[in-house]
């Protein structure tokens, strides 16, 4: 973020928005060492821990939170499971059941 030499009055509205982000704390994973994680994970076990289909890398799965962030859970790989991707896959049905639990 770059620094603010010089605050004009007229424009500290505008400052607000200036100096607000970079707040939201994400300790999610991401990048590279999100990837290394996927392949670890899978090539540990490639099949989906619902139906055991094995899934194919790397676009043939998700990496699920079993206990999930919002919920507390850790972001480590002991919380991580992996479920098969794809309109009929586990990860998608999963999410279509908790929507469907609404009806
Ligand atoms: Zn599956």
């Amino acid at each position: 973020m770059g620094k603010l030499k010089t605050l004009r009055p007229r424009v500290q509205t505008m400052d607000v928005r200036i100096v607000k982000p970079m707040v939201i704390a994400d300790n999610r994973m991401t990048g590279y060492k999100l990837q290394q994680r996927r392949m670890r994970l899978w090539r540990h076990n490639p099949c989906c821990v619902k139906c055991g289909r094995v899934t194919e890398y790397p676009h043939g799965f998700e990496l699920d939170h079993i206990v999930p962030l919002y919920l507390g859970g850790e972001d480590a790989d002991g919380n991580c499971q992996i479920l098969c991707n794809g309109p009929e896959g586990c990860h998608g049905k999963k999410t279509r059941d908790d929507m469907n639990q609404l009806k």
